[in-house]
C-alpha cells in the first residue's frame, strides 16, 4: 500500500544536539531530494551535499541518504537528511520540505504505521519497537529487542500454523469419514496436540507478571511502625533526600516512590505511613494505603527498631517479606541474632549494600531468564486467554460433533492471528501507534 501523501518529521531527539536527522517517506521523496540537495544521490550511500531552501539560499551542509522502496523502513521511498542539530537549522529544513506539494508533517508513529501497513513489521514487532524506543533499563532493552526481532511473533504464528493444520486434519476426517483409508486415530493425535498446546499457552500466560515487572518495575514496599526508620531507609536506598525524616511519628502519610535501576532491572521502592493502632483520621487513610500497597507488592521490607520493637499487627501480604532490624548502631551486643533477615543502620551505612544486593537478586529472579519469551501486553494475554478458551471447549466437546469442534479450532487460530495483526485489526491501530513519538 503506497500512500498518496509524503510525510516528514524530525526523527532524532531534543534540540540543540550535535546532529539532527530529518526523515521523509512517500512518493515525493525523490523529488524533494533532487530539489533540496541539487540532484539525486546514490541509493543507501551517505553523501555530503549543500542543502538549499526554495529561494536557492544555503540552509546547511549535510549528509543525504536515500532508501528506495520497498527495501526501506516504511516500504516507501525514504530519505534522511543529517544536518547540524540547531533549532533554526532543523526548523528551516522541516519547513522547506513540508512546503512541497503533497508533503506534510507526520503524525506520532506514522512512519511505523506505514511500515506495518506495508507488511514490513507485524503488530507485535511494532509494539516491541515502541518498547525499544522507550526502554530505560537493560532488561527492558533486552526484552524489547528480542521481540522486535520477531521471537514473540514466531511463537504465536507457530501455534497458529499448528491449529490450522489440526483443523485441516479434522475436516479431512469429516469429509472422508466413509472411506476406509482415513484412520480414526488421526483425530486422537490432533486432540492430544491441542491438549499440549493448551498447556504451552497457559505457561506462556503465566509469564505475563514477569513481563509486567520488566516494564513497570519490581515493587518493593517498606512497612513498619512509626519511627522504625522507614524514611531513612527509603532515602538511603534512593541516595537522596526524597522523604522527610523527622522525630515526629506519623509524618509519612502519603506514599512516596523512587525508581531504581538495580543491575539493569527497574525497581520501584515505596515508603509508607507508619502502621499503628488508633491513628488520627488523616493518618488512618495513609495506613490503609500502606496496607493496600503491601498487599500487591513483589517484596515487603518489614522494618523494626531494634531498640524499640513495636508490633504492627497483621498485614495482608501476598509476596515475600524481609524482616529487617533497624538502628543496629544503637544496639549494644547482638541479642536479636536470628530474629531478623537483615540488620541495618542508615546512620552508619551498615547492611545497606547487602540489602540492595538482596533486593536486586530477587528482582532479577522475578523477571526470569533473559531468553524467556513472555506476553508483553495485556492485549496479548486477553487474546491468548480467548484462544485457550476455544481450545478447551473444542477439546471437551466430543458430543457436539466434529464440525463444531473444527470451528472452535478456527476461532482459536483467528485469535492468535489477531495478536500479530494477521487478521482484522483496524480497530487497534490508533491505540497502538499513538504510543509512538513523532518521527518514528
Ligand atoms: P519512619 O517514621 O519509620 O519513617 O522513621 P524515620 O526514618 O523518620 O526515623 C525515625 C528516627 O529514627 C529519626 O530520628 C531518624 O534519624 C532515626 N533513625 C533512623 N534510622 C536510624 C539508624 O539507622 N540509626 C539511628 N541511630 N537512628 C536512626
Amino acid at each position: 500500500m503506497i500512500s498518496d501523501d509524503s510525510i516528514v518529521a524530525l526523527s532524532s531527539g531534543r534540540l540543540p544536539a550535535g546532529i539532527a536527522v530529518i526523515r521523509i517517506s512517500g512518493p515525493k521523496t525523490r523529488f524533494v531530494v533532487e530539489t533540496i540537495a541539487g540532484g539525486m544521490v546514490r541509493d543507501r550511500v551517505a553523501t555530503l551535499r549543500k542543502l538549499r531552501a526554495d529561494d536557492g539560499s544555503l540552509i546547511d551542509n549535510g549528509l543525504v541518504l536515500f532508501f528506495p522502496g520497498p527495501a526501506s523502513f516504511t516500504g516507501e521511498d525514504v530519505a534522511e537528511f543529517h544536518v547540524h542539530g540547531g533549532r533554526a537549522v532543523a526548523g528551516r529544513i522541516l519547513e522547506t520540505i513540508a512546503g512541497f506539494d503533497g508533503v506534510r508533517h507526520a503524525e506520532p508513529g506514522e512512519f511505523t504505521r506505514r511500515a506495518f501497513l506495508n507488511g514490513k513489521l507485524d503488530l507485535v514487532e511494532t509494539e516491541a519497537l515502541a518498547d525499544l524506543v522507550n526502554a530505560e533499563t537493560e532488561a527492558q532493552r533486552r526484552f524489547a529487542v528480542q521481540n522486535a526481532e520477531g521471537a514473540q511473533s514466531a511463537l504465536y504464528l507457530g501455534w497458529r500454523r499448528r491449529l490450522i493444520h489440526a483443523r485441516a486434519m479434522i475436516e479431512a476426517e469429516i469429509d472422508f469419514s466413509d472411506e476406509e483409508d482415513v484412520p480414526g486415530s488421526v483425530s486422537d493425535t490432533v486432540w492430544s496436540n491441542v491438549r499440549a498446546m493448551i498447556d504451552e499457552i497457559s505457561r506462556h500466560i503465566d509469564g505475563f507478571h514477569a513481563a509486567e515487572i520488566i516494564r513497570d518495575g519490581f515493587e518493593v514496599v517498606i512497612l513498619g511502625a512509626p519511627n522504625a526508620g522507614k524514611s531513612s531507609l527509603f532515602n538511603a536506598l534512593a541516595r537522596r533526600e526524597a522523604a522527610i525524616v523527622t522525630d515526629e511519628p506519623g509524618t509519612t502519610r502519603d506514599l512516596l516512590e523512587v525508581v531504581l535501576d538495580l543491575n539493569g532491572v527497574r525497581v520501584r521502592v515505596t515508603d509508607t505511613a507508619g502502621l499503628r493502632e488508633a491513628p488520627g483520621k488523616v493518618e488512618a487513610i495513609g495506613i490503609e494505603k500502606a496496607r493496600a500497597k503491601a498487599h500487591t507488592a513483589d517484596l515487603v521490607l518489614l522494618l523494626e527498631d531494634l531498640t524499640n520493637p513495636v508490633a504492627v499487627g497483621a498485614t495482608p501480604v501476598n509476596g515475600p517479606v524481609l524482616k529487617i532490624g533497624s538502628k543496629v548502631d544503637l544496639l549494644k551486643g547482638d541479642p536479636t541474632a536470628g530474629a531478623y533477615d537483615a540488620t541495618i543502620s542508615t546512620v552508619e551505612g551498615t547492611g545497606l549494600a547487602e540489602l540492595l544486593a538482596e533486593i536486586g537478586a530477587r528482582a532479577a529472579a522475578a523477571i526470569g531468564d533473559a531468553g524467556d519469551i513472555l506476553p508483553s501486553r495485556l492485549r496479548h494475554v486477553e487474546l491468548l486467554s480467548e484462544t485457550r478458551r476455544f481450545l478447551t471447549s473444542a477439546l471437551s466437546g466430543q458430543e457436539r460433533g466434529q464440525e463444531l469442534r473444527a470451528e472452535e479450532l478456527r476461532l482459536a487460530a483467528d485469535r492468535l492471528g489477531r495478536i500479530v495483526g494477521a487478521v482484522d485489526v483496524e480497530d487497534l491501530l490508533d491505540v497502538i501507534f499513538s504510543q509512538f513519538c513523532i518521527g518514528k
